[in-house]
């Protein structure tokens, strides 16, 4: 994955059909195609008129913005979180064909069921935090120093404080499912359950090392 300006939208590792019939085709080509594509856009025009910032990974950006004059910190912050965490958030799906594989015996779903009670109180909780999302946003589940938290972000905010690390992210922007879902986010919510590639979300589990931590 491109990680540095130029950013290139590379194709998602699912063909735009693979979460059919959860997520459908037209939802997903629109979001990748268009509403990602604008914001790397945006992000490598951003990044032509301040080419000081062009050493910078995504991640760095995430952090940088912070010490940016007032009138450049919410364009970097939009959209270089745009990129991030729209890509995090197709990363962590995948075809439901293969999507509950591995995951019942696995680390992460020990410390689910361990945290929250059970992986079924989990996904209620997680759930309960996607609704609560005024206007758009994200709920994730981040580990914190290995204690598992549900938190949301507005907009797009990436969660990149010191010591966490990002294992799944719902993207509740109505582009995310008003096609197929209109305004039922909650039906959204409990479709996009069946498609989490609960692989990938072990992967950021045990990977301390990945934590976007601003230093
Ligand atoms: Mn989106």
């Amino acid at each position: 994955m491109n990680n540095y300006y130029p950013f290139i939208n590379t194709p998602l590792p699912y063909a735009y059909d693979a979460l059919e019939p959860y997520i459908d085709e037209k939802t997903m080509n629109l979001h990748h195609n268009r509403h990602l594509q604008t914001y790397i856009d945006n992000l490598n025009h951003f990044l032509e008129e301040n080419p000081v910032l062009q050493q910078y990974s995504l991640e760095e950006l995430l952090c940088v913005w912070r010490r940016l004059p007032c009138h450049l910190q919410a364009p970097l912050r939009n959209n270089a979180g745009g990129v991030y965490n729209h890509r995090f958030y197709f990363d962590g799906m995948k075809s439901c064909a293969s999507a509950r594989s591995t995951a019942s015996s696995s680390r992460l779903f020990r410390e689910m069921s361990r945290q929250f009670g059970s992986p079924e109180n989990f996904r209620a909780q997680f759930k309960d935090a996607a609704l609560s999302v005024f206007g758009s946003g994200y709920a994730w589940l981040v580990s914190d120093r290995g204690t598992l938290r549900i938190i949301t972000s507005s907009n797009q905010n990436t969660p990149v404080l010191r010591s966490r690390t990002l294992i799944l992210n719902i993207d509740v922007w109505e582009h995310a499912y008003y096609l197929k879902h209109y305004n039922l986010r909650a039906a959204y919510i409990d479709d996009w359950f069946h498609v989490i590639d609960w692989t990938k979300a072990e992967n950021r589990f045990s990977d301390a090392h990945m934590a976007a931590g601003c230093r």
